[in-house]
């Protein structure tokens, strides 16, 4: 049996390479360089102003994003970590407040928090991958003021224990929706279920105009002060009173990008449609020897509103996991292993360097040292996140796999676990 493994020099089961993972990236076509060309030859190209009248292309970007996501305001700026930083400026978050962020999630997460003067506070993550809830819990101290939900690999956290939770205490959820554009929780969009939303179109996302980001909300006054963080003369611009304004930076989306993200939302549906139909075929070809060796998939809160661009499941050690994940890339099938110690990954927390040196850029130590009580960080605090990812076997659902590559995924997930498991 061990014999015909690719990794043992047997034959692959993947015959042609599989297509890369960006899905709206690698579905740019007419509609994205017609829009560009547009938007070049009318001269157009910052949203407030330009030589010829007509409409802002990234304000139509914010009415058609807000339409579909059900939101009451969307604010386009120039990336997801950009987002999270006038999310955090909406909710007036600043030194001296404590915001709860996960073990697992991109490092910009937690620099967004940094970059407030406020200290991010690290939480455990469940099976999902996401928040755990009685993590956040024990996490919270008088000087807590938010939570950030990380929707990780296009799933939903446990929004309504997380609401919940909110509620209870006092503090404001953040939905960082930056892997999950256009996945749902019980029929609603994420991003729109917490106080504010941040969306990424960076080039790795769901849908992409190589750098851009998105905040939602339905609060006038968190949207009315990211507007104005977002860009240094927006008070003015938008009729606030003098003595309202707040200090902006410039986080405008620019035309040019604007009339991508415009293009590529057009393909949102599907490409998810794409991606939710061959993650349900993989899953039921792989369901069954999975679970004869006693392997089990990552909870997902709300299947049906899973973005289903990942398929992960879990080995019964990490040793394991890395032997499964060698031995499928071997096959032809990209497979990972969301965490080991020796290989630096700015998702696992332990890994986040700048973050748990502590590394302001200020003399006097930043938001750690100028806060009202000590922060530890230690590479060990999150064991049990630590735990799960590090058994994680992760693969890619391309909306591009063919009905044979996805045939041959399913062979290849197959034969190795058959094999080594
Ligand atoms: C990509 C990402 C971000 C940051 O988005 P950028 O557009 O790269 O700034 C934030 N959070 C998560 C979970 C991400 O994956």
């Amino acid at each position: 049996m061990k014999a015909n493994l690719a990794i043992h020099g047997g034959e692959p089961a993947v015959t042609s390479p599989l297509p890369p993972m960006y899905p709206g990236g690698m579905r740019i076509g007419a509609e994205e360089e017609a829009a560009v060309l547009d938007a070049l030859r009318g001269k157009r190209l910052f949203r407030y102003y330009g030589p010829e009248r007509g409409a802002s292309r990234v304000e139509e970007l914010e009415a058609a994003f807000a339409a579909h996501v059900g939101a009451t305001h969307a604010l386009a700026v120039t990336s997801g970590t950009a987002a999270l930083m006038g999310a955090l400026v909406g909710l007036g978050i600043g030194p001296g407040d404590e915001v709860i962020v996960p073990a697992y999630t991109w490092i910009a997460t937690a620099s967004a928090v940094f970059a407030m003067g406020a200290a991010p506070v690290i939480a455990d993550v469940d099976e999902s991958l996401t928040l755990d809830p009685e993590s956040v819990r024990r996490a919270i101290t008088p000087y807590t003021r938010a939570v950030i939900a990380v929707h990780m690999r296009g799933a939903p956290c446990a929004m309504d224990a997380l609401i919940a939770l909110g509620a209870e205490h006092g503090l404001a959820i953040i939905e960082d929706t930056a892997q999950a554009c256009g996945a749902t929780y019980h029929g609603r969009y994420l991003g729109t279920i917490g106080d504010v939303g941040a969306f990424s179109f960076q080039f790795n996302k769901i849908i992409t105009s190589g750098e851009g980001g998105m905040l939602t909300t339905d609060d006038a006054a968190i949207y009315r002060r990211a507007l104005m963080y977002h860009d240094v003369a927006g008070g003015l611009r938008n009729a606030v009173p003098n003595d309202e304004v707040i200090p902006g930076v410039n986080h405008r989306m620019s035309e040019l990008h604007g009339v991508v993200a415009l293009a590529q939302l057009g393909r949102l549906e599907g490409i998810l449609a794409d991606m939710r139909r061959r993650k349900q075929t993989l899953k039921d070809a792989l369901g069954e020897v999975l679970q004869e060796k006693g392997l089990g998939y990552r909870i997902i809160h709300d299947p049906q509103g899973d973005a289903a661009i990942a398929l992960i499941f879990f080995a019964r050690s990490s040793a394991q996991a890395r032997e499964l994940a060698q031995a499928i890339s071997a096959e032809g099938v990209r497979a990972t292993n969301l965490y080991s110690p020796d290989k630096v990954d700015y998702h696992v927390y332990c890994h986040w360097t700048p973050i748990m040196g502590q590394r302001a850029w200020s003399a006097n130590g930043g938001p750690w040292k100028q806060h009202p009580r000590e922060i530890v960080y230690t590479p060990d605090m999150c064991p049990r996140s630590l735990d799960l990812l590090g058994r994680t076997v992760h693969l890619d659902v391309s909306p591009d796999l063919t009905d044979e590559q996805v045939v041959q995924v399913a062979d290849a997930v197959t034969k190795v676990v058959e094999a080594l498991a």
